[in-house]
């Protein structure tokens, strides 16, 4: 532990010892370069349900760092890419297999992101470049030309960790982008989306079920994903962000899961081993790098959580950063990084995730009828199910 007043210091500080923190770190280790991860939190890795979708793109980037074959073997692999609705018959199917040519990973891996992060520490325990520091609370930040110095309360001490870069993963509330004063327009979705894990087996009550279906509604978009364990619904609840949610399991989740299984089962009968609403955003920091300060992964963009594009770009950020720290040039390759990096959130991920998301949210059923019909040429014409498969597994943008 750093004493008190006196610098602790590496090459590259990592605020935030989140996924996108540690992938950060895990690649600047394997190019040589010691790195200090400072994380608030305490070393406990908490199920808790956030991300759960890896793409095509974010395998073949974790293989650099030897973490996709373990995620291999426990993950469900997705092989097809299903739209359908509570009501209408009409359905959408895209075959992964169109990828083939395109990537070594042609499904869509379904894996929690706890799961990730238990296995980035594994890694991260295993690499003697990587110093990760738990309860470290990092409050205060100065730069000049040549470094970056951080002000981190550990056990009611003030230290001091210094850096010639560091990176700010340290999330959605970025205590690093507040006090450079970066700028994070965008917006809130005004209603609360939830999330639900439930061990109920809906392959056996629903005919040709994939594992990974995204349906429409006449409340919203409703997704059912299968991961290791349990299936995952997700869907838009009519409670504006700002009200209190009713108590027990949501009203909406009981109405859609009424609709999907035709009322076959009471859906208050359904086990549930989590329920939880959260927030959703689409918001773009004004700059990606502040002198000798990065920022990536939610510190740096925030996008709805529809399509899993949020974790997985953020990974995306932290191999381009990396890379770019490693240069000869750094200079050059980080004001490279921060302004690529930013293009593809504000001209990618941005775009996407706000059209899957007010499309899937559409309630008129004539316009539910509509994109289904939309989408199901697209399946069927293999050339354009080809380009629409890339641009939802975030191939082509992962550097
Ligand atoms: C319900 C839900 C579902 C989602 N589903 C998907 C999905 O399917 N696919 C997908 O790609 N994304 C998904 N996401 C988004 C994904 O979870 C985030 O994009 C991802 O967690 C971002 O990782 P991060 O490392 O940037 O930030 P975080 O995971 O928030 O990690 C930031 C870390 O920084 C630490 N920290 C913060 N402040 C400080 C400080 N001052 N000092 C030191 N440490 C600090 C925090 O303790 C934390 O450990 C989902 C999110 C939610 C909420």
């Amino acid at each position: 532990m750093a004493l008190p007043g006196r610098p602790v210091e590496a090459p590259v500080v990592v605020l935030g010892g989140g996924p996108v923190g540690m992938v950060a770190a895990l690649a600047l280790a394997r190019r040589d370069i010691p790195v200090i991860v400072l994380e608030r939190g305490d070393d406990e890795v908490r199920s808790e349900w956030r991300g759960s979708t890896v793409h095509p793109a974010t395998l073949e980037l974790l293989d650099e760092l030897d973490l996709a074959a373990p995620m291999l073997k426990e993950g469900v692999r997705a092989h097809h890419l299903d739209y359908r609705d509570l009501e209408l018959s009409e359905s959408a199917r895209f075959p992964y297999e169109l990828l083939e040519r395109e990537t070594r990973y042609p499904f869509r891996l379904q894996y929690e992101q706890y799961k990730l992060v238990r296995q980035l520490r594994r890694a991260v325990d295993g690499s003697p470049n990587v110093d990760m520091r738990f309860g470290h609370d990092v409050v205060g930040l100065r730069q000049d030309d040549t470094r970056v110095e951080l002000d981190v309360t550990v056990g009611g001490e003030r230290v001091v960790v210094a850096g010639r870069w560091a990176v700010a993963a340290d999330g959605a509330h970025s205590i690093a982008r507040k006090l450079l004063d970066v700028p994070f327009p965008g917006f809130t979705y005004p209603f609360l989306s939830l999330v639900v894990a439930t061990p109920f087996r809906f392959e056996d009550a629903l005919a040709d079920l994939g594992t990974v279906g995204y349906w429409s509604g006449p409340r919203g978009r409703f997704s059912l994903i299968r991961t290791p364990d349990v299936w995952r619904a997700a869907l838009s609840t009519a409670t504006r962000v700002d009200d209190d949610p009713p108590p027990g399991t949501h009203p909406d989740f009981h109405a859609a899961v009424d609709l999907l299984l035709k009322g076959c089962l009471d859906p208050r009968e359904l086990p549930l081993s989590q329920h939880q609403m959260y927030r959703s955003h689409q918001r773009l920091a004004a700059s990606f790098r502040l002198g000798r300060v990065l920022l990536a992964g939610d510190a740096a963009h925030l996008s709805s959580t529809t399509g899993g594009m949020g974790l997985n770009s953020g990974i995306h950020d932290a191999m381009a950063l990396a890379a770019a720290l490693a240069a000869p040039d750094q200079e050059t390759a980080t004001s490279a990084y921060a302004e690529r990096r930013r293009a593809v959130a504000e001209r990618f991920v941005q775009p996407a995730t706000t059209e899957s998301r007010t499309s899937a949210d559409a309630v008129d059923v004539a316009v539910r009828r509509d994109r289904l019909v939309r989408l199901r040429a697209l399946a069927e014409d293999p050339a354009e199910a080809t380009r629409y498969l890339r641009r939802v597994s975030m191939l082509g943008i992962q550097n």
